[in-house]
């Protein structure tokens, strides 16, 4: 009787969990094991003044490499640390690396560089999550007003009122705030009003559209439109080719990210590409 147990057991597992769920519970292992062996870095995409075509921060964006040299893309390990709430540990990490190579960017003379964090939801609900923040902040003597949280659409969407407190105390610290991928799911315009946030990334989907049909460009227009009469900061995401950044630049979208000006780099990278490009009056 005890075997059969042991055995429906065993189907209950297989069949419940399914070959999906077992792939992520090996991942979760090979993710806590990796991010202890120090396999997970960041790389820093520089973020650019389209006017002036000079770099203004970056975005700092996780790889992990593992121990077979191959490289796992965020978008695979971060809802596996999500799920299984390593995203914390990885989270406080990621905001201390950022802010601690912005340091070295301000000590090699670029003193109005910004850094841009993708933080997870899951991160950014947590209840220590302030105190890792300033946290990270004074240990890095990082400037508040040089850090900016990216936070997606989805989290914006969700408890309005714990998400409106939660940016005011980040706001408080003076950090600044984000949307990432915008235009990807907002169903209520109205309540982006009442959110403290500074800038809205377009998303790369409607930066690649801009030159793709005629009307290709009207979500893009429509979000540079949003953000300008809400007073916000507008960056396109994903800018690959001359065509799109000369077409943002005439929709009145004044920043970029994206292939044609610089993949994301590792740090001695970063700084070897932003020696010849910031403001002189920097050094
Ligand atoms: P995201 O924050 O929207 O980042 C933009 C993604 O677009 C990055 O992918 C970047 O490498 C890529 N990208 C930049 N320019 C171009 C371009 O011109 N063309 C194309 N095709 N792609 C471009 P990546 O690094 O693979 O990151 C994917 C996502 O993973 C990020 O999307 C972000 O949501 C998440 N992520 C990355 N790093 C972190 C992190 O430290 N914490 C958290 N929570 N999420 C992260
Ligand atoms: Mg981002
Ligand atoms: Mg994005
Ligand atoms: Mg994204």
């Amino acid at each position: 009787r005890a075997k059969s147990q042991r055995r429906g057991g065993h189907f209950f597992f297989t069949r419940c969990m399914g070959i999906e769920t077992r792939e992520r519970v090996r991942m979760m292992h090979a993710l806590r094991g990796g991010f202890a062996r120090g396999e997970l870095f960041l790389v820093y995409q520089p973020q650019i003044d389209l006017a002036v075509r000079r770099p203004f921060g970056a975005e700092a964006l996780l790889r992990w490499r593992t121990p077979d040299g191959s490289l796992v893309p965020p978008d695979r390990f971060i809802a596996i640390a999500e799920y299984s709430g390593l995203i914390i540990e990885i989270g406080e990490w990621v905001l201390r690396q950022a802010c601690a190579e912005l340091m070295r960017v301000r000590a090699a003379g670029h003193l109005d560089f910004t850094m841009s964090i993708n933080v997870s939801q899951v991160q950014f609900r947590h209840p220590h999550f302030l105190e890792m923040l300033s946290r990270a902040l004074e240990d890095s003597g990082a400037p508040p007003a040089c850090i900016e949280l990216e936070i997606t659409e989805s989290v914006a969407m969700e408890e309005p009122d714990v998400l409106i407190e939660r940016l005011a105390q980040i706001k408080r610290l003076g950090v600044s705030i984000a949307i990432d991928d915008f235009g990807t799911g907002f169903s209520s315009l109205s309540y982006l009003q009442r959110l403290q946030v500074d800038r809205l990334k377009i998303d790369r989907a409607f930066v690649t559209e801009i030159t793709g049909s005629a009307r290709g460009s009207s979500i893009a227009e429509m979000v540079i439109e949003l953000g300008r009469n809400l007073g916000l900061s507008i960056i396109a995401e994903g800018v690959e080719d001359e065509r799109q950044a000369q077409i943002l630049q005439s929709l009145g979208c004044p920043l970029a990210q994206g292939f044609l000006f610089a993949r994301p780099l590792p740090p001695a990278q970063l700084l070897e590409w932003l020696g010849g490009t910031t403001d002189a009056r920097a050094t």
